[in-house]
């Protein structure tokens, strides 16, 4: 599990890849500059962990591609401190991104495998989350919001309620909505009721799924 020099490199080429696909937001660039990607991934796929792409990890989910994961956190816009719950922990990879922008992270995960794996590996490599939650995405977490930011990464059929109840006043939800290609969503929370909508390109995610537990 190291670090080195190669991997700095190839992380550099990755940056320059995202800036030059777009992404603008310096801090969100530097942090996925920081975060060493290839300890995220199973053994078999460490030679690709820089290339721009999604690769599975267990239980049939995936790494989201770090171009994705670029575009969905410069949307979320995020500020040192602000409380940010994410859904979907999968690898942890998107989860160590927003600690490295100083935030205070909540990440819900429903496979249980996969949320055993990202709470033992996340701290091993430095990564603290004030909570990785084992539980159903859907319904947000009520007894820690309102949250600055919300960030669902995984294609959700329709946009869950609770999430937009759980925004901050100025908070943002950054959702990828339907079924078999998602548009990515971006909700501002301008007053109690009153929500401004964005949408941009279409991505394509591992579906939101409903509590199997
Ligand atoms: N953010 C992850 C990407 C994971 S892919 C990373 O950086 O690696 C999407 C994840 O969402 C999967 O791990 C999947 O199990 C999870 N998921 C799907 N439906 C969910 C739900 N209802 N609640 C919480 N997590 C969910």
């Amino acid at each position: 599990m190291k670090d080195t020099f190669k991997h700095k490199g190839m992380r550099q080429q990755l940056v320059n890849t995202l800036r030059k696909k777009g992404i603008k937001d310096v801090k969100v660039l530097d942090a996925i500059g920081r975060v060493p990607r290839h300890l995220f991934m199973d053994s078999g796929f460490i030679d690709h962990a820089y290339v721009d792409k999604a690769f599975p990890i267990a239980a049939d989910q995936t790494i989201s591609q770090p171009y994705t994961v670029a575009f969905q956190t410069e949307l979320l816009n995020v500020k040192a401190g602000d409380k940010i719950l994410e859904v979907g922990t999968g690898s942890g990879y998107q989860c160590a991104v927003l600690l490295e922008l100083g935030a205070k992270v909540y990440s819900i995960e429903r496979q249980q495998e996969l949320f055993k794996k990202a709470s033992k590996f996340l701290p091993k490599i430095g990564y603290r989350a004030k909570k990785l939650i084992f539980g159903d995405g859907y319904k947000g977490l009520p007894e820690v919001a309102p949250f600055q930011g919300i960030i669902v990464t995984a294609g959700a059929p329709f946009v869950p309620k609770p999430l937009l109840s759980q925004l901050a006043i100025g908070g943002r939800l950054v959702i990828p909505v339907g079924d078999n290609v998602q548009v990515m969503t971006l909700f501002i929370r301008k007053g109690e009721k009153e929500f401004e909508k964005h949408e941009f390109g279409e991505f394509r995610f591992v579906p939101l799924l409903e509590d199997k537990n």
